[in-house]
């Protein structure tokens, strides 16, 4: 791409090519950011392949808050370890890498000594739109490199083609974690609402994980997709039968929807002590009628991505059971295009950036 923004640059850093937005309602447009040198502890990684998630959408456009324009959004990466520092001790060049959501966290707070970072108490360094420890604005992966400690480097088993892997790195751990907390297995009964990319994920792990695995989904449109991907059913939501045919029967509902939706009708499909969980994160509050909780002791809860440990866990699971994201590879001028068909909920089932075309 041509027509690159130039950003100055400080001491001791690398130029990146990246795409970005430089305001909330400004297209994607071609853009250079400076990348600090590899550190002792950094790893930087040549960026191959890098997922499109609606997060990108939600923070670039600024519906979660301030953004620190300008905003270069990515956090499903996979790449191939390009440089080590000095003390860096588990990767070495040539070593297929992922990095997702976040790139550090403050490691001493309880959630960190738990190895928790997801659930940082001081709040993890994202990978995009957080102040970095040098007190740097973190930039994502619609770059050609990345410069990451290797506490917060995922290794990509070689099972696992890097294009179809990058979206693990956020669709797959943000189901993964859920479905193994509330422990999704033989005899359980799990519902999905909403078959984009965090769905599609859903379906295939929790049915690898041995669930019996409903989609709701906003119509039949996609059903044929949902089946064979693993679905043992598929109904719509616009169909009033649904919630009376689907009363009462789900251990647990991964809810992905990222705009606002009826949790209380949701909730009714809740068995007596499940749980539905979200992990949609639209800006608008979800209003929950109190009676649908308690008069079956039913729980509405919340999950975020996962831990590092986990997701290499999420990675080697995938890798061993052949799963991986559906994926519809783009080049970087096609990016603006693909966030409006994302939000058109027209993507089958993950945008997947070539980063060798930025
Ligand atoms: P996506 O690919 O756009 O999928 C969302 C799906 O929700 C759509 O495919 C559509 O499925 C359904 N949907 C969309 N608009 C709807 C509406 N108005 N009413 C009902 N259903 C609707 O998005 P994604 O990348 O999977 O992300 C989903 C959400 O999860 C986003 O809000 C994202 O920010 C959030 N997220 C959270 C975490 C976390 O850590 N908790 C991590 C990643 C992403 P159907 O066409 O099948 O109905
Ligand atoms: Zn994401
Ligand atoms: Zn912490």
């Amino acid at each position: 791409m041509t027509d690159t923004t130039s950003l100055a640059s400080a001491p001791e850093t690398t130029i990146a090519r990246a795409v970005g937005a430089q305001a909330a309602d400004a297209r994607l447009e071609p853009l250079e950011i400076a990348r600090r040198d590899v550190g002792p502890t950094d790893i930087r990684i040549d960026v191959k392949f890098c997922g499109i998630c609606h997060s990108d959408i939600h923070f670039a456009r600024g519906e979660w808050g301030d953004v620190p324009y300008p905003a270069v959004p990515g956090h499903e990466i996979a790449g191939v370890v390009a440089e080590v520092g000095p003390e860096v001790t588990r990767f070495a060049p040539g070593d297929r890498v992922g990095v997702g959501c976040m790139v550090n966290s403050c490691r001493e707070c309880e959630n960190c000594r738990a190895g928790e970072e997801q659930y940082c108490i001081p709040g993890n360094t994202q990978t995009y739109g957080s102040v970095d420890r040098d007190g740097t604005i973190t930039y994502g992966g619609y770059s050609d490199h990345v410069v990451v400690d290797q506490d917060f480097v995922l290794r990509i088993p070689d099972g696992l083609e890097l294009a179809e892997a990058a979206p693990l790195l956020c669709a797959g751990i943000t189901t993964y974690s859920p479905l193994r907390h509330w422990d999704t297995g033989p005899g359980k009964q799990v519902a999905v609402v909403g078959l984009g990319g965090l769905g599609h994920m859903a379906v295939k792990l929790a049915k690898a994980m041995g669930a019996q695995v409903t989609v709701l989904s906003q119509s039949l449109r996609k059903r044929d997709d949902g089946l064979r991907l693993g679905a043992d059913g598929y109904y719509a939501t616009s169909d009033e039968a649904t919630f009376g045919e689907l009363a009462g029967r789900f251990d647990l509902i991964v809810n992905t929807v990222s705009a606002g939706i009826d949790i209380g009708r949701f909730l009714t499909l809740v068995k007596t002590g499940g749980t539905l969980v979200n992990v949609g994160a639209p800006s608008e509050p979800l209003p929950v009628p109190v009676f649908s909780l308690l008069t079956q002791r039913r729980s509405f809860a919340g999950s975020a991505i996962g831990s590092i440990q986990e997701t290499q866990e999420m990675l080697d699971f995938c890798a061993e059971h052949h799963i991986a994201a559906d994926i519809e590879v783009i080049s970087a001028d096609q990016v603006n295009e693909a966030w409006e068909r994302v939000l058109r909920s027209d993507v089958r089932y993950r945008f997947v950036i070539d980063n060798s075309t930025l």
